[in-house]
Formats: C-alpha cells, structure tokens, sequence
C-alpha cells in the first residue's frame, strides 16, 4: 500500500523510531506521544482496521496482545498501561492500517475521551 504511511514505515521508506520487530509486527514510537510512554503495534500486513480482520487473523491479534505485555514490561509500565484501537472515523482513527496504542507513565482517566 504506497500511499499508507505504516506500511511505509514498516518498509523502512519512513524514518520511525522501532523499539519492536518481528516477522510480523513492528512496533514503534508515537510521533505525537500522549503519554510518557506511547508506542504504536502495528502488524507488517496491511489491514485497514479491526473490522477488516477475519477469524484466520485471531493468532495475529493474540500476538499483538503478548507483545504489548512484554513491552509494556520492557518499557517499565509494566505496572498499569492502556491498550488502545480507534475503529473508524468516529472513534478518532486517523492512520487506516490496524495498530494497537500502547500507553502508560502516567495515571490514566476514565472515561476516555
Ligand atoms: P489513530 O488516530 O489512527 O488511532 O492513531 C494514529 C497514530 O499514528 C497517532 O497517534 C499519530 O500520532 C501517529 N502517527 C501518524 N503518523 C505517524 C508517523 O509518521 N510516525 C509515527 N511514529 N507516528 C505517526
Ligand atoms: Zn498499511
């Protein structure tokens, strides 16, 4: 997908400072980070958002969830962290590649915004 700005990052055409890779997720810094720690998991794969994955997707999206733990841990949070997926426009999505949000380093509110 030439024109989507993580699979240009996953590709290495962009710039990103990785702190995760693997043969099917990277995982880097929040160019605008809300939090002290604020990490983007992105798989390699293009898809477009949590309504485009299928039931073959489930060992991926398991994946996703091990790897934020363990770099949640890494990255010294491990403590308490938000995980975060905006599923379309009305939810404040903004990059249409899937991707979990990593947050923590400070205290979070609830109900989130
Ligand atoms: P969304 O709004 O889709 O849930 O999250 C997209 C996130 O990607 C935003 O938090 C935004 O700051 C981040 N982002 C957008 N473009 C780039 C980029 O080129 N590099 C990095 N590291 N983050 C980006
Ligand atoms: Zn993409």
């Amino acid at each position: 997908m030439k024109d989507c700005i993580f699979c240009r990052i996953v590709a290495g055409e962009i710039p990103a400072k990785v702190v995760h890779q693997d043969d099917e997720i990277v995982a880097l810094r929040d160019a605008n980070p809300q939090a002290p720690v604020h990490l983007l998991l992105v798989p390699r794969r293009h898809i477009a958002s949590l309504n485009d994955v299928e039931a073959a997707d489930g060992p991926l999206l398991g994946r996703l969830l091990l790897v934020a733990q363990e770099l949640a841990t890494s990255e010294g949070v491990g403590e308490g962290y938000r995980l975060v997926n905006n599923c379309g426009r009305t939810a404040g999505q903004s990059v249409f590649h899937l991707h979990l949000h990593l947050l923590g380093g400070r205290p979070m509110g609830w109900p989130p915004g």
